[in-house]
């Protein structure tokens, strides 16, 4: 099964995505001890300095622990209290905190397929209704791309803009730290933001407690950079059981997993035997099926290297042939993906045929800014950035000056414009 190789997912190929960073191999490391087994992890010093001199107003969590991997946050600090007492952990069922062995495997707990709490990885992919896994429509594609935002994927979005091509960017946390700008531009380009966790780790690993600041923490720099509070989320190699149901449901997530797998993610990994023709062979297949199906699909896709996005821009032409392309909540009918209800995806009607929904519009978060729709399948209205976290350091990027806000309403920036300016803070950033 496609999860069952995605279970030895790592994010090596990050190493070449956060060179501004420092340490230049973050990992998605399953345990402390695969963290520290890997001679290509480097030590280094936690900090909470991020770079790019981005004029943060929240205080986020350390990048890396100790080994020099990406970190959980801590879940002693005031914030993390408060996002604690936001669950009732008593309705939270008693699965056990999976272990994992250093080479990304899951240790079963239970004789095999007797876990009891529909564990994705260790129970076959197992999903539960109101997990969202297909497209429902036959002949629809949900499209989307994981552990975002990164360099590869600036250059992705500038593509996707080309081809009039929306998607679901499932952000790490972390990636929106690093990456601040390339977040900035994904999000004013119209995609789909959702939360893809902290710092990656699988959440069976993790504690209750862990679990709720990897999401809120995410939820929170998505917050600040984009304007936007995602309700989706996509647990890192789906690894999903009914005690992170539980947490995510009552946190107010609910989990989009995938029924295709490029496995475009061992682009770029150590031992990697992966062809960008066998991707092709992936597609060509895939769309030959198209007549056959009785649903439509989400397929997993990555911006983690220059070969994942050309494998994208190579094979997403031929599909639109066959398949109509859009973001996840576009295909499940979902017109707010956000907390904020003023912004609106198109959704698919039963002609298959995107339709607009135009909302009321509410008090504008302080420097939230947003363009006009275009006629593909972004949003209504695209939620940006403050003028001064799209300039990064440079003050000669105070784009939200152009725009005159109305009282009560969101501003929305000429996406043309906002992209001119990001693409400008990206340069200098990067
Ligand atoms: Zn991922």
């Amino acid at each position: 099964m496609a999860a069952k190789i995605a279970l030895k997912y790592t994010l090596l190929a990050l190493a070449a995505t956060s060179a501004a960073a420092g340490p230049t191999t973050p990992k998605a490391s399953t345990s402390k001890a695969a963290a520290s087994s890997s001679a290509a992890a480097p030590v280094t010093t936690p900090t909470a300095a991020y770079p790019n001199n981005y004029p943060w107003k929240n205080q986020y969590p350390p990048l890396f622990d100790k080994t020099g991997a990406w970190a959980v946050p801590p879940i002693d600090s005031t914030q993390a209290k408060e996002w604690i007492a936001l669950v009732n952990m008593s309705a939270v069922p008693n699965a056990p905190v999976i272990k994992w062995d250093k080479n990304g495997n899951p240790i079963d707990p239970y004789p095999a397929g007797q876990n009891p709490y529909c564990d994705w990885s260790l129970d076959g992919v197992c999903t539960r209704p109101g997990d969202v896994v297909v497209c429902p429509q036959k002949g629809v594609w949900g499209l989307t791309f994981d552990d975002g935002p990164t360099p590869f994927g600036s250059q992705l979005y500038d593509w996707m803009g080309t081809q009039n091509l929306k998607a679901t960017l499932f952000y790490i946390g972390l990636q929106v730290a690093q990456n601040p700008q390339v977040a900035q531009k994904g999000c004013a380009a119209g995609h789909q933001i959702a939360i893809h966790t902290w710092s990656h780790h699988v959440l069976t690993s993790l504690t209750n407690e862990q679990i709720i600041v990897e999401l809120k923490w995410t939820e929170t720099i998505i917050k600040e950079v984009c304007g936007v509070t995602p309700k989706y989320f996509r647990p890192p190699q789906g690894d999903y059981d009914d005690r992170v149901r539980s947490i995510a449901s009552q946190l107010g997530y609910t989990a989009i997993l995938w029924d295709l797998d490029t496995n475009d993610w061992m682009f770029g990994s150590p031992g990697n035997t992966l062809t960008p023709a066998q991707v092709d062979g992936n597609f060509t297949k895939w769309i030959g099926e198209e007549s056959n199906d009785t649903h439509g699909h989400i397929c997993l896709e990555h911006e983690l290297s220059q070969q994942s996005v050309d494998s994208a821009k190579q094979n997403l032409p031929k599909l639109a042939k066959a398949y109509n392309i859009m973001p996840v909540a576009s295909c499940i009918g979902d017109a707010h993906p956000y907390k904020e209800s003023d912004i609106s995806f198109p959704v698919i009607g039963t002609d298959g045929k995107l339709t607009s929904t135009n909302t009321s519009t509410s008090a504008s978060p302080s420097n939230a800014t947003a363009s006009a729709t275009d006629s593909g399948a972004g949003p209504t209205s695209n939620p940006t950035v403050s003028a001064a976290g799209a300039a990064g350091a440079s003050s000669s990027l105070v784009v939200s000056a152009t725009t005159t806000p109305s009282a009560g309403s969101r501003t929305y920036l000429s996406e043309t414009l906002f992209a001119i300016a990001v693409a400008m803070a990206v340069t200098m950033a990067l």
